[in-house]
């Protein structure tokens, strides 16, 4: 290795192989919100892909939904949004630029223009409030959802009713949320339009400790399984001071990032918070009714919630790697097969030999696996392309490939080249798709 990941090396890299752009920067961008490009948006779909099955392979009863972004200010008031969810907020009297009282230090002076004129710390809402159609009555209020979680609380009953599914079962969603941040941060962090995905895990009172564990090693475990380096990862619980106010117990996984320890992934005992909150200012009965001991209950939650870019963001620190190759420097993501947007590029040696690898291409293309057939410039060039995006394999076609029915196939990681049989090309892909990666339990 020749020097360590950055921030701004990442951010470079996705902005020149097409991971992440700024929203509408030919206008100027708009500050905290990004886009996906073209291979964003196929390893972000292998993420969620990836996570949607680590929940379905278990031996456990859980359902999917899929809530809309908008909710109405009744139900953000039941869930404690509406009063609560603010960050202190200063400006500077002198240049009027604001900061998260907390991030600034205010004995000292403004870090933008160096003088001290302090407003007072106020309370910044973080939720976009909007209003349905033409009408100004307060009833037509709406606001984007903060947080994917209540979508499931308030479909709680939905789902009970219709999906034959008995407690302990979980209801999980991906979905985007929003949240006004004062001072968006460190690129894909912390975003002003983000993505989570969240299971609410819906079990008894006297079961939800057990299942706090559970959820805390089978969460840490599923990092591993998709490549995330062991050193770089760990679980740490809340301290009392910590938790918010409806958790009684909250553990994070962590991931080592160049800016320190940050949380990744977030599992929290919510009691039965929400339910019962939904319960009292919707009027309806939201508890089930236990066969056994003939009584009803409001069902206590275990909540695991982890940000799809926030787990984009953690693989690409995780695979970025440059090395001394051959006295050039190569840029290369070790990402894991199931994790990598491209999953093999083929390569013609020569110009001339371009026909018949684009058939083999063309064959693995039309079985909906995302491959990438590249003919211009050299091939140790090509190679380096494919590097620098993660792709795990590429297949050479030379001039022996038409005798002997052979290709070479080289591996990202140790760049070691050996020749194949044509038709054992398929053994090596199948295994990069995340709907097919080995079970890791
Ligand atoms: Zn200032």
């Amino acid at each position: 290795m020749v020097s360590t990941v950055t921030l701004d090396k990442l951010v470079s890299l996705c902005k020149r192989r097409g991971f992440i752009f700024q929203t509408a920067d030919i206008y100027g961008g708009l500050n905290g919100v990004y886009d996906a490009g073209p291979l964003g948006t196929l390893m972000k779909s292998n993420v969620r892909a990836l996570w949607q099955q680590s929940l379905q392979r278990l031996d456990k009863d859980i359902v999917f939904i899929d809530g809309a972004l908008l909710g109405p200010e009744t139900m953000w008031k039941a869930s404690g949004h509406l009063e609560s969810f603010h960050d202190p907020l200063v400006e500077c009297k002198s240049c009027n630029s604001r900061f998260r009282a907390d991030d600034v230090d205010l004995a000292r002076a403004c870090p933008r223009c160096g003088k001290t004129d302090w407003t007072d710390v106020r309370e910044f809402h973080l939720m976009f409030k909007t209003q349905l159609g033409a009408s100004v009555e307060q009833s037509s209020v709406a606001y984007l959802r903060p947080e994917t979680a209540q979508s499931v609380f308030v479909n709680f009953k939905n789902v009970w009713t219709t999906s034959r599914v008995k407690i302990p079962f979980g209801i999980a969603q991906i979905g985007k949320a929003f949240r006004n941040e004062i001072t968006p941060k460190q690129f894909l962090f912390r975003m002003r339009e983000f993505e989570q995905m969240e299971l609410e895990w819906f079990c008894t009172e006297a079961t939800a400790r057990e299942f706090f564990d559970f959820w805390a090693t089978e969460r840490t475990s599923f990092y591993k399984s998709i490549g995330v380096n062991q050193t770089h990862i760990r679980l740490r619980s809340h301290e009392k001071e910590e938790l918010s106010h409806y958790s009684t117990a909250t553990s994070d996984v962590e991931y080592e990032f160049p800016f320190g320890w940050k949380e990744l992934e977030g599992i929290a005992y919510r009691g039965c918070y929400d339910l019962s909150q939904h319960a009292q200012h919707s009027k309806k009965d939201l508890a089930v009714f236990d066969e056994e001991t003939k009584e009803s209950y409001t069902p206590h939650v275990i909540e695991c919630s982890v940000g799809v870019d926030r787990l984009f963001l953690t693989l690409l620190f995780n695979a970025y790697c440059e090395e001394a190759v051959e006295g050039e420097v190569r840029t290369v993501l070790r990402l894991h097969p199931s994790v990598a947007p491209i999953k093999a590029a083929f390569l013609p040696l020569v110009n001339k030999l371009a026909e018949p690898c684009e058939r083999i291409y063309a064959e693995f293309k039309k079985c909906g696996i995302s491959v990438q057939f590249d003919v211009s410039g050299s091939i140790g060039k090509r190679y380096r392309r494919q590097d620098e995006i993660g792709t795990p394999y590429c297949f050479t076609y030379d001039f022996e490939s038409a005798e002997t029915g052979t290709v070479t196939v080289r591996h990202r990681d140790s760049m070691k080249q050996e020749r194949i049989a044509i038709n054992s090309i398929a053994s090596y892909i199948t295994h990069t798709s995340p709907f097919l990666t080995p079970c890791p339990h």
